[in-house]
Protein backbone atom coordinates (compact mmCIF):
# COMPACT_ATOMS: atom_id res chain seq x y z
CA UNK A 1 0.00 0.00 0.00
CA UNK A 2 1.26 3.52 -0.94
CA UNK A 3 1.61 5.87 2.10
CA UNK A 4 1.90 9.82 1.24
CA UNK A 5 4.13 10.44 4.73
CA UNK A 6 7.79 9.43 4.30
CA UNK A 7 9.22 6.11 6.12
CA UNK A 8 10.31 6.64 9.84
CA UNK A 9 7.91 9.21 10.33
CA UNK A 10 5.76 9.16 13.77
CA UNK A 11 2.15 8.99 11.39
CA UNK A 12 4.12 5.61 10.03
CA UNK A 13 4.64 4.17 13.08
CA UNK A 14 1.03 4.73 14.20
CA UNK A 15 -0.18 2.82 11.41
CA UNK A 16 1.88 0.28 11.55
CA UNK A 17 1.03 -0.28 15.39
CA UNK A 18 -2.67 -0.58 14.35
CA UNK A 19 -1.72 -3.04 11.23
CA UNK A 20 0.03 -4.87 13.97
CA UNK A 21 -2.60 -5.19 16.44
CA UNK A 22 -5.39 -5.92 13.67
CA UNK A 23 -2.96 -8.84 12.96
CA UNK A 24 -3.27 -9.98 16.30
CA UNK A 25 -6.61 -9.61 16.80
CA UNK A 26 -6.92 -11.72 13.07
CA UNK A 27 -4.66 -14.42 14.73
CA UNK A 28 -6.71 -14.40 17.79
CA UNK A 29 -9.86 -15.52 16.16
CA UNK A 30 -8.28 -18.01 14.30
CA UNK A 31 -7.21 -19.25 17.47
CA UNK A 32 -10.46 -19.20 18.81
CA UNK A 33 -12.40 -20.35 15.72
CA UNK A 34 -10.19 -23.57 16.22
CA UNK A 35 -11.24 -23.81 19.94
CA UNK A 36 -15.02 -23.64 19.18
CA UNK A 37 -14.69 -26.41 17.09
CA UNK A 38 -12.99 -28.63 19.59
CA UNK A 39 -16.38 -28.32 21.92
CA UNK A 40 -19.57 -29.92 20.65
CA UNK A 41 -21.06 -29.23 24.20
CA UNK A 42 -23.46 -26.37 23.25
CA UNK A 43 -23.63 -24.65 26.38
CA UNK A 44 -20.06 -24.66 26.93
CA UNK A 45 -19.36 -24.10 23.53
CA UNK A 46 -22.04 -20.43 23.69
CA UNK A 47 -20.35 -19.07 26.85
CA UNK A 48 -16.90 -19.40 25.05
CA UNK A 49 -18.41 -17.22 21.89
CA UNK A 50 -19.27 -15.09 24.48
CA UNK A 51 -15.63 -14.31 25.86
CA UNK A 52 -14.15 -14.56 22.42
CA UNK A 53 -16.67 -11.89 21.52
CA UNK A 54 -15.39 -9.39 24.39
CA UNK A 55 -12.08 -10.49 24.40
CA UNK A 56 -11.89 -9.42 20.58
CA UNK A 57 -14.14 -6.36 20.23
CA UNK A 58 -13.26 -5.00 24.02
CA UNK A 59 -16.48 -4.67 25.45
CA UNK A 60 -18.05 -5.19 28.58
CA UNK A 61 -20.46 -7.73 27.88
CA UNK A 62 -21.34 -10.23 24.89
CA UNK A 63 -24.70 -11.90 24.24
CA UNK A 64 -25.78 -14.58 21.96
CA UNK A 65 -29.67 -14.76 20.57
CA UNK A 66 -30.76 -17.95 18.77
CA UNK A 67 -33.90 -18.24 16.44
CA UNK A 68 -36.01 -20.83 17.98
CA UNK A 69 -36.41 -23.65 15.29
CA UNK A 70 -40.03 -24.36 16.71
CA UNK A 71 -40.99 -20.62 17.42
CA UNK A 72 -39.10 -18.34 14.64
CA UNK A 73 -38.46 -16.31 17.65
CA UNK A 74 -35.24 -14.77 18.83
CA UNK A 75 -34.09 -16.30 22.71
CA UNK A 76 -31.17 -15.42 25.00
CA UNK A 77 -29.21 -18.62 24.63
CA UNK A 78 -25.68 -17.00 26.56
CA UNK A 79 -25.11 -13.38 27.83
CA UNK A 80 -22.57 -12.66 29.94
CA UNK A 81 -25.01 -9.90 32.20
CA UNK A 82 -27.76 -12.43 32.53
CA UNK A 83 -28.74 -15.21 34.60
CA UNK A 84 -30.39 -18.01 33.13
CA UNK A 85 -33.43 -17.17 35.10
CA UNK A 86 -33.44 -13.67 33.37
CA UNK A 87 -32.74 -15.01 29.41
CA UNK A 88 -35.42 -17.61 29.83
CA UNK A 89 -37.99 -14.65 31.55
CA UNK A 90 -37.11 -12.66 28.62
CA UNK A 91 -38.18 -13.42 24.37
CA UNK A 92 -36.78 -10.81 22.72
CA UNK A 93 -39.35 -9.68 19.23
CA UNK A 94 -37.94 -10.06 16.13
CA UNK A 95 -40.30 -6.92 15.27
CA UNK A 96 -38.69 -3.84 17.97
CA UNK A 97 -35.67 -4.96 18.81
CA UNK A 98 -32.13 -4.39 16.98
CA UNK A 99 -31.66 -8.23 17.58
CA UNK A 100 -34.30 -8.85 15.58
CA UNK A 101 -33.69 -6.21 12.82
CA UNK A 102 -30.14 -8.13 12.34
CA UNK A 103 -32.00 -11.30 12.27
CA UNK A 104 -34.20 -10.41 9.36
CA UNK A 105 -31.88 -8.49 7.39
CA UNK A 106 -29.44 -10.43 7.92
CA UNK A 107 -26.88 -7.50 8.05
CA UNK A 108 -24.76 -6.06 11.39
CA UNK A 109 -25.89 -2.97 12.73
CA UNK A 110 -23.50 -0.50 15.26
CA UNK A 111 -25.40 1.58 17.36
CA UNK A 112 -23.77 4.55 19.04
CA UNK A 113 -26.26 5.69 21.14
CA UNK A 114 -28.47 2.35 21.88
CA UNK A 115 -31.24 4.59 23.72
CA UNK A 116 -32.32 6.97 21.11
CA UNK A 117 -32.44 4.47 18.44
CA UNK A 118 -36.27 3.64 17.76
CA UNK A 119 -35.13 -0.39 17.33
CA UNK A 120 -33.69 -0.46 20.44
CA UNK A 121 -36.04 -3.17 23.02
CA UNK A 122 -35.63 -1.29 26.51
CA UNK A 123 -36.64 -4.33 28.09
CA UNK A 124 -33.37 -6.20 28.85
CA UNK A 125 -32.07 -3.18 30.67
CA UNK A 126 -35.42 -2.20 32.67
CA UNK A 127 -35.53 -5.89 34.40
CA UNK A 128 -31.91 -6.10 34.69
CA UNK A 129 -30.52 -2.71 35.75
CA UNK A 130 -28.34 -2.79 33.13
CA UNK A 131 -27.00 0.11 31.16
CA UNK A 132 -27.21 -0.89 27.35
CA UNK A 133 -25.17 2.86 26.24
CA UNK A 134 -23.51 1.31 22.56
CA UNK A 135 -23.83 -2.02 20.73
CA UNK A 136 -22.51 -4.18 17.91
CA UNK A 137 -24.63 -6.43 16.54
CA UNK A 138 -24.32 -8.53 13.96
CA UNK A 139 -26.01 -11.76 12.01
CA UNK A 140 -24.74 -15.53 12.88
CA UNK A 141 -24.99 -16.86 9.41
CA UNK A 142 -25.11 -20.42 7.80
CA UNK A 143 -25.81 -21.44 4.32
CA UNK A 144 -26.28 -17.55 4.02
CA UNK A 145 -29.53 -17.43 7.02
CA UNK A 146 -29.45 -15.84 10.31
CA UNK A 147 -29.86 -18.68 12.63
CA UNK A 148 -28.92 -15.83 15.61
CA UNK A 149 -27.34 -12.77 16.38
CA UNK A 150 -24.01 -11.54 18.36
CA UNK A 151 -23.99 -8.57 20.31
CA UNK A 152 -21.42 -7.34 21.61
CA UNK A 153 -22.41 -4.72 24.53
CA UNK A 154 -20.18 -1.26 25.56
CA UNK A 155 -17.09 -0.40 24.25
CA UNK A 156 -14.31 -0.47 27.12
CA UNK A 157 -12.01 2.34 27.32
CA UNK A 158 -11.22 5.66 24.95
CA UNK A 159 -11.53 3.88 21.39
CA UNK A 160 -14.25 4.36 18.85
CA UNK A 161 -15.92 1.31 17.59
CA UNK A 162 -14.29 0.99 14.09
CA UNK A 163 -14.94 -1.38 10.64
CA UNK A 164 -12.34 -3.38 11.77
CA UNK A 165 -15.03 -4.38 15.46
CA UNK A 166 -17.21 -4.99 12.86
CA UNK A 167 -15.57 -7.32 10.42
CA UNK A 168 -13.81 -9.37 13.57
CA UNK A 169 -17.18 -10.01 15.33
CA UNK A 170 -18.97 -10.68 11.86
CA UNK A 171 -16.21 -13.50 11.31
CA UNK A 172 -16.46 -14.98 14.77
CA UNK A 173 -20.52 -14.53 14.08
CA UNK A 174 -19.87 -17.53 11.09
CA UNK A 175 -17.47 -19.26 12.81
CA UNK A 176 -19.81 -19.43 15.86
CA UNK A 177 -22.70 -20.43 13.45
CA UNK A 178 -20.98 -23.44 12.08
CA UNK A 179 -19.63 -24.34 15.70
CA UNK A 180 -23.82 -24.33 16.81
CA UNK A 181 -24.81 -26.61 14.40
CA UNK A 182 -22.48 -29.23 14.78
CA UNK A 183 -23.27 -29.28 18.39
CA UNK A 184 -26.82 -29.31 17.41
CA UNK A 185 -26.45 -31.99 15.14
CA UNK A 186 -24.35 -33.81 17.82
CA UNK A 187 -27.06 -33.82 20.35
CA UNK A 188 -29.81 -34.75 17.48
CA UNK A 189 -27.54 -37.71 16.79
CA UNK A 190 -27.08 -38.38 20.39
CA UNK A 191 -31.20 -38.89 20.96
CA UNK A 192 -31.14 -41.39 17.78
CA UNK A 193 -29.11 -43.60 19.43
CA UNK A 194 -30.60 -43.67 22.68
CA UNK A 195 -33.91 -44.13 21.06
CA UNK A 196 -32.49 -47.21 19.19
CA UNK A 197 -31.46 -48.38 22.30
CA UNK A 198 -34.74 -47.51 24.06
CA UNK A 199 -36.36 -49.60 20.84
CA UNK A 200 -34.39 -52.70 21.58
CA UNK A 201 -35.97 -54.07 24.62
CA UNK A 202 -39.70 -54.06 23.32
CA UNK A 203 -38.13 -55.32 19.89
CA UNK A 204 -36.41 -58.32 22.08
CA UNK A 205 -39.37 -59.10 24.09
CA UNK A 206 -41.43 -59.29 20.79
CA UNK A 207 -38.53 -61.72 18.94
CA UNK A 208 -38.76 -63.95 22.32
CA UNK A 209 -42.80 -64.17 21.99
CA UNK A 210 -42.57 -65.07 17.92
CA UNK A 211 -40.07 -67.52 18.95
CA UNK A 212 -42.16 -69.22 21.77
CA UNK A 213 -45.06 -69.43 19.42
CA UNK A 214 -43.31 -70.81 16.79
CA UNK A 215 -42.80 -74.15 18.90
CA UNK A 216 -45.10 -76.84 18.10
CA UNK A 217 -46.11 -78.07 22.35
CA UNK A 218 -47.28 -74.60 24.18
CA UNK A 219 -49.39 -75.29 27.72
CA UNK A 220 -52.54 -72.81 27.49
CA UNK A 221 -51.56 -70.24 30.39
CA UNK A 222 -48.26 -69.83 28.78
CA UNK A 223 -49.58 -68.75 25.48
CA UNK A 224 -52.24 -66.52 27.21
CA UNK A 225 -49.20 -64.63 28.98
CA UNK A 226 -47.18 -64.54 25.53
CA UNK A 227 -49.96 -62.60 23.51
CA UNK A 228 -50.39 -60.17 26.82
CA UNK A 229 -46.99 -59.83 26.42
CA UNK A 230 -47.08 -59.39 22.71
CA UNK A 231 -49.81 -56.50 23.27
CA UNK A 232 -47.86 -55.04 25.88
CA UNK A 233 -44.23 -54.95 23.80
CA UNK A 234 -46.59 -53.23 20.71
CA UNK A 235 -48.16 -50.71 22.72
CA UNK A 236 -44.63 -49.72 24.13
CA UNK A 237 -43.37 -49.43 20.67
CA UNK A 238 -46.17 -47.69 19.04
CA UNK A 239 -45.93 -45.03 21.88
CA UNK A 240 -42.29 -44.92 22.07
CA UNK A 241 -42.08 -44.24 18.42
CA UNK A 242 -45.09 -41.46 18.67
CA UNK A 243 -43.56 -39.66 21.47
CA UNK A 244 -39.79 -40.04 19.80
CA UNK A 245 -41.43 -38.06 16.26
CA UNK A 246 -42.86 -35.72 18.33
CA UNK A 247 -40.13 -34.34 20.17
CA UNK A 248 -38.08 -35.15 17.20
CA UNK A 249 -40.25 -32.92 15.56
CA UNK A 250 -40.55 -30.26 18.44
CA UNK A 251 -36.60 -30.05 18.45
CA UNK A 252 -36.07 -29.63 14.64
CA UNK A 253 -38.78 -26.60 13.96
CA UNK A 254 -40.99 -28.60 11.98
CA UNK A 255 -43.81 -27.77 14.59
CA UNK A 256 -45.60 -24.31 14.81
CA UNK A 257 -47.44 -23.43 17.72
CA UNK A 258 -51.03 -22.17 16.13
CA UNK A 259 -51.43 -19.45 18.91
CA UNK A 260 -55.34 -18.20 19.83
CA UNK A 261 -57.20 -16.90 22.87
CA UNK A 262 -58.84 -19.42 24.79
CA UNK A 263 -60.73 -20.17 28.25
CA UNK A 264 -58.34 -21.67 30.16
CA UNK A 265 -60.72 -23.43 33.02
CA UNK A 266 -62.80 -24.58 30.14
CA UNK A 267 -59.23 -26.59 28.83
CA UNK A 268 -58.99 -27.71 32.22
CA UNK A 269 -62.76 -29.01 32.42
CA UNK A 270 -62.08 -30.78 29.48
CA UNK A 271 -58.98 -32.42 29.96
CA UNK A 272 -59.88 -33.69 33.53
CA UNK A 273 -63.38 -35.36 31.73
CA UNK A 274 -61.08 -37.05 29.45
CA UNK A 275 -59.04 -38.36 32.19
CA UNK A 276 -62.24 -39.51 34.72
CA UNK A 277 -62.00 -42.79 33.57
CA UNK A 278 -58.83 -43.66 34.27
CA UNK A 279 -59.00 -41.85 37.93
CA UNK A 280 -61.84 -44.03 39.24
CA UNK A 281 -60.17 -47.30 37.63
CA UNK A 282 -58.25 -46.16 41.04
CA UNK A 283 -60.43 -44.76 42.75
CA UNK A 284 -58.78 -41.46 43.09
CA UNK A 285 -60.56 -37.99 43.14
CA UNK A 286 -59.99 -35.21 40.91
CA UNK A 287 -60.72 -31.44 41.63
CA UNK A 288 -60.81 -28.67 39.62
CA UNK A 289 -60.21 -25.38 42.06
CA UNK A 290 -62.46 -22.65 41.21
CA UNK A 291 -61.35 -19.99 38.77
CA UNK A 292 -60.77 -18.83 35.34
CA UNK A 293 -58.35 -17.04 32.94
CA UNK A 294 -57.47 -16.06 29.16
CA UNK A 295 -54.44 -17.31 27.27
CA UNK A 296 -53.38 -17.14 24.38
CA UNK A 297 -51.36 -19.64 23.37
CA UNK A 298 -51.63 -23.28 21.44
CA UNK A 299 -54.37 -24.72 22.64
CA UNK A 300 -54.13 -28.30 21.12
CA UNK A 301 -50.31 -28.46 22.60
CA UNK A 302 -51.63 -27.05 25.87
CA UNK A 303 -54.30 -29.98 26.19
CA UNK A 304 -51.25 -32.31 25.86
CA UNK A 305 -49.29 -31.42 28.39
CA UNK A 306 -52.33 -31.25 30.62
CA UNK A 307 -52.70 -34.83 29.56
CA UNK A 308 -49.45 -35.75 30.33
CA UNK A 309 -49.49 -34.06 33.74
CA UNK A 310 -52.61 -35.48 34.34
CA UNK A 311 -52.00 -38.93 33.30
CA UNK A 312 -48.79 -39.24 35.79
CA UNK A 313 -50.36 -37.53 38.55
CA UNK A 314 -53.18 -40.69 38.11
CA UNK A 315 -50.43 -43.18 37.50
CA UNK A 316 -47.69 -42.57 39.96
CA UNK A 317 -50.67 -42.09 42.47
CA UNK A 318 -51.88 -44.20 45.35
CA UNK A 319 -54.46 -46.24 44.92
CA UNK A 320 -57.65 -44.27 46.34
CA UNK A 321 -55.63 -40.75 46.14
CA UNK A 322 -56.58 -37.55 45.12
CA UNK A 323 -55.56 -35.28 41.68
CA UNK A 324 -55.67 -30.80 42.29
CA UNK A 325 -55.91 -28.64 39.05
CA UNK A 326 -55.96 -25.04 39.60
CA UNK A 327 -55.20 -22.05 37.89
CA UNK A 328 -54.06 -18.68 38.95
CA UNK A 329 -51.57 -15.64 37.58
CA UNK A 330 -47.84 -15.70 38.80
CA UNK A 331 -47.09 -14.77 41.96
CA UNK A 332 -44.76 -12.09 43.24
CA UNK A 333 -42.37 -14.48 44.78
CA UNK A 334 -40.98 -16.49 41.47
CA UNK A 335 -37.80 -17.23 41.28
CA UNK A 336 -37.31 -16.18 37.58
CA UNK A 337 -37.98 -13.01 36.45
CA UNK A 338 -41.35 -13.01 35.29
CA UNK A 339 -43.44 -10.02 36.53
CA UNK A 340 -46.47 -10.81 39.39
CA UNK A 341 -49.54 -11.27 37.46
CA UNK A 342 -48.26 -11.43 33.94
CA UNK A 343 -48.49 -15.13 33.12
CA UNK A 344 -51.22 -17.13 34.23
CA UNK A 345 -50.44 -20.47 36.25
CA UNK A 346 -51.88 -24.26 36.52
CA UNK A 347 -50.76 -26.61 38.49
CA UNK A 348 -51.67 -30.29 39.10
CA UNK A 349 -51.26 -31.78 42.40
CA UNK A 350 -50.98 -35.35 43.27
CA UNK A 351 -51.14 -36.89 46.95
CA UNK A 352 -47.96 -38.97 46.46
CA UNK A 353 -46.23 -40.95 46.59
CA UNK A 354 -43.49 -38.42 45.57
CA UNK A 355 -40.41 -38.10 43.47
CA UNK A 356 -37.05 -39.23 45.37
CA UNK A 357 -33.88 -36.68 46.08
CA UNK A 358 -32.13 -39.01 43.67
CA UNK A 359 -34.96 -38.73 40.87
CA UNK A 360 -35.60 -35.64 41.06
CA UNK A 361 -32.73 -33.85 39.14
CA UNK A 362 -33.29 -36.36 36.12
CA UNK A 363 -37.19 -36.52 35.53
CA UNK A 364 -37.38 -34.55 32.56
CA UNK A 365 -34.24 -35.81 31.01
CA UNK A 366 -35.32 -37.77 27.86
CA UNK A 367 -35.99 -41.46 28.38
CA UNK A 368 -35.37 -41.40 32.19
CA UNK A 369 -37.79 -42.99 34.14
CA UNK A 370 -37.34 -43.67 38.49
CA UNK A 371 -36.70 -46.82 39.31
CA UNK A 372 -39.30 -47.53 41.27
CA UNK A 373 -41.51 -47.40 38.60
CA UNK A 374 -39.98 -48.75 35.36
CA UNK A 375 -41.18 -52.09 35.01
CA UNK A 376 -44.35 -51.62 37.01
CA UNK A 377 -45.76 -48.75 35.68
CA UNK A 378 -46.03 -48.26 31.19
CA UNK A 379 -44.17 -45.07 29.94
CA UNK A 380 -41.84 -43.88 27.73
CA UNK A 381 -39.78 -41.55 30.01
CA UNK A 382 -40.60 -39.22 27.12
CA UNK A 383 -44.07 -37.04 28.35
CA UNK A 384 -42.40 -34.71 30.70
CA UNK A 385 -39.40 -34.02 27.84
CA UNK A 386 -42.40 -33.22 25.17
CA UNK A 387 -44.41 -30.42 27.72
CA UNK A 388 -41.45 -28.85 28.75
CA UNK A 389 -40.39 -27.97 25.26
CA UNK A 390 -43.96 -27.45 24.48
CA UNK A 391 -44.12 -24.78 27.54
CA UNK A 392 -40.58 -23.13 26.57
CA UNK A 393 -41.48 -22.89 23.00
CA UNK A 394 -44.41 -20.46 24.52
CA UNK A 395 -41.23 -18.56 26.27
CA UNK A 396 -43.00 -20.32 29.63
CA UNK A 397 -41.61 -22.55 32.40
CA UNK A 398 -42.42 -26.27 34.06
CA UNK A 399 -40.96 -26.92 36.93
CA UNK A 400 -42.58 -29.36 39.93
CA UNK A 401 -41.77 -29.51 43.90
CA UNK A 402 -42.37 -32.71 45.40
CA UNK A 403 -41.90 -34.34 48.97
CA UNK A 404 -41.01 -37.71 48.44
CA UNK A 405 -43.15 -40.06 50.14
CA UNK A 406 -45.64 -37.00 50.31
CA UNK A 407 -47.23 -35.91 47.57
CA UNK A 408 -45.98 -33.69 43.85
CA UNK A 409 -47.30 -30.57 42.56
CA UNK A 410 -46.58 -29.76 39.03
CA UNK A 411 -46.21 -25.95 37.80
CA UNK A 412 -46.61 -24.41 34.41
CA UNK A 413 -47.14 -20.55 33.06
CA UNK A 414 -49.00 -19.65 29.82
CA UNK A 415 -49.22 -16.16 28.63
CA UNK A 416 -52.01 -13.96 29.67
CA UNK A 417 -54.13 -13.02 27.22
CA UNK A 418 -53.82 -9.47 26.63
CA UNK A 419 -57.10 -7.04 25.93
CA UNK A 420 -55.59 -6.76 22.22
CA UNK A 421 -55.15 -10.54 21.81
P1 LIG B 1 -43.37 -41.62 31.59
O1 LIG B 1 -44.54 -41.29 32.48
O2 LIG B 1 -43.78 -42.05 30.23
O3 LIG B 1 -42.39 -42.54 32.25
P2 LIG B 1 -42.57 -38.85 31.83
O4 LIG B 1 -41.49 -38.11 31.08
O5 LIG B 1 -43.94 -38.29 31.78
O6 LIG B 1 -42.51 -40.32 31.31
O7 LIG B 1 -42.10 -38.94 33.35
C1 LIG B 1 -40.76 -39.31 33.67
C2 LIG B 1 -40.68 -39.94 35.03
O8 LIG B 1 -40.95 -38.97 36.05
C3 LIG B 1 -41.69 -41.02 35.28
O9 LIG B 1 -41.26 -42.27 34.79
C4 LIG B 1 -41.81 -41.02 36.82
O10 LIG B 1 -40.73 -41.77 37.34
C5 LIG B 1 -41.59 -39.56 37.17
N1 LIG B 1 -42.86 -38.84 37.42
C6 LIG B 1 -43.53 -38.06 36.54
N2 LIG B 1 -44.64 -37.52 37.10
C7 LIG B 1 -44.67 -37.97 38.38
C8 LIG B 1 -45.56 -37.78 39.50
N3 LIG B 1 -46.64 -37.01 39.39
N4 LIG B 1 -45.25 -38.39 40.67
C9 LIG B 1 -44.15 -39.18 40.77
N5 LIG B 1 -43.29 -39.40 39.77
C10 LIG B 1 -43.53 -38.81 38.58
Amino acid sequence: MESNTAPGTSSDTVSRAMYEQLQRRYERLMEISRQLNSTLDLGALLRRIIDAARELTDTEEASILLIDPATGELRFEAASNLSRAEMEAIPVPMQGSLAGWVATHGEPVLVRDAKSDARWFPRVDKTTQFSTRNLLAVPMNLHNRPIGVLEAINKRGDQPWSGDDRDILAALADQAAIAVQNARLFQQSDFIAEMVHELRTPLAALRASAALLARPTLPPDAYQEIVRTLQQETERLTALTTDFLDLARLESGRTRLEMTRFDVRALLDECVSLIAPKASERAISLTVRPGTQQAHADRDRIKQVLLNLLTNAIKYNVEGGSVTVALDVTPANRADAAQPGEQIVISVTDSGPGISAEDQPHIFDKFYRASAVAGQISGTGLGLSIAQRIVEAHGCALWFESTPGADTTFYFTLPLAGSAT
